[in-house]
């Protein structure tokens, strides 16, 4: 029978914990044909989430509790979860039921097609405040215009289903800097998608709060590109055209100035050039900047390890 395992990092989650652990028991006995395995991971929590999941453990069978030694936040958690999980797939899922494990059996029926990946898109965020949406909306925006090879999935987060064979490879990646949502596109494979709606946090507040949010913002960019660093380049190249064209337009002033054709004053063309030289040692400066940006970017890229290349079948005769 083929293996599945939740994944669920709790960080003072003693609030939402059972409610969590009653409807996922609900929706797996309703599931024929799979084994569940729960990897709870508490995540350095300060209330009873560890008794609350140490009580469940004497409970039942299915249940594996990871115990972290402080607060890691939600990535390593999550990241420890996979390390410790042992299904033939597994599915990361918050534990505040905003990740409704209704959608658990559309993942399954998408991985026996033979998807490796199953997205869980969120298709409203009707539960989210404005401000939720909108930081979201640009938080993929961003993704999407730094991902030129990797292509990030909109409104897609933790909650997917992978493959034992994604787990692995995902596992295998040498960064310290994870995250999870960047490096399952990066990693690749067959992927498919489905959609729900995302709905509000059964019980507790939320623990992710607005620093931890521009540091998995800037993480996430960081993590899947080194095309930030090129902007200076692109900004120099760009200041370069406009000093370049600044003095080629001088310069015909100029000489219809001097065959008597317009009249400006030395004074505006002494302004303008002066002008046209600051804009020309700006676009120099970038461009020196953009260099380091190039040479910075390969270390990066190089320090990292990534593979190059992951191959997922070779066919041969
Ligand atoms: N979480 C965690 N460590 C942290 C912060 C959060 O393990 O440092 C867990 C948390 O318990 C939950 C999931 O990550 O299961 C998502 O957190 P939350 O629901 O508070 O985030 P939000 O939905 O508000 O973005
Ligand atoms: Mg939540």
């Amino acid at each position: 029978m083929k293996k599945v395992s939740i994944i669920v990092p709790m960080y003072n989650e003693q609030e939402a914990a059972p409610y969590f652990f009653e409807a996922l028991d609900k929706v797996i006995a309703g599931i024929q044909g799979y084994e569940f395995e729960i990897v709870a991971v508490n995540d350095g929590s300060k209330d009873e989430t560890l008794n609350i999941l140490k009580a469940e453990f004497e409970k039942r069978k299915n249940l594996v509790v990871v115990n972290l030694s402080r607060n890691w936040g939600h990535e390593c958690a999550v990241r420890a979860g996979f390390i410790n999980c042992t299904g033939d797939c597994a599915i990361p899922m918050d534990a505040d039921l905003q990740d409704p494990p209704e959608v658990i059996p559309n993942m399954l029926e998408m991985w026996e097609q033979g998807y490796k990946v199953v997205n869980a898109k969120r298709s409203s965020r009707k539960a989210d405040s404005s401000f939720k949406k909108n930081t979201a909306g640009m938080y993929y925006k961003i993704l999407d215009k730094f991902g030129k090879k990797v292509k990030i999935p909109q409104n897609v987060a933790n909650f997917r289903l992978i493959d034992r064979r994604v787990i692995d490879e995902v596992n295998a990646l040498p960064e310290s800097t994870r995250v999870f949502r960047v490096e399952v596109p990066f990693v690749g494979f067959k992927t498919g998608t489905v959609e729900f709606v995302r709905p509000e946090r059964v019980k507790g507040e939320t623990k992710y709060p607005l620093k931890s949010m521009v540091n998995l913002a800037l993480d996430s960019i960081v993590s899947l590109s080194v095309e930030p660093l090129k902007f200076p380049i692109k900004l120099g190249v760009g200041f370069g055209c406009l000093a370049g064209l600044s003095l080629m337009t001088e310069l015909v002033f100029f000489i219809l100035n001097l065959c008597k054709v317009t009249h400006l004053s030395t004074v505006t063309l002494w302004g303008w050039l002066i002008v046209t030289l600051i804009v020309g040692f700006f676009a120099a400066t970038m461009l020196i900047f953009g260099l380091f940006g190039i040479y910075l970017g390969e270390t990066v890229t190089e320090a990292r390890g990534r593979p190059t290349v992951i191959v997922d079948e070779v066919l041969r005769k």
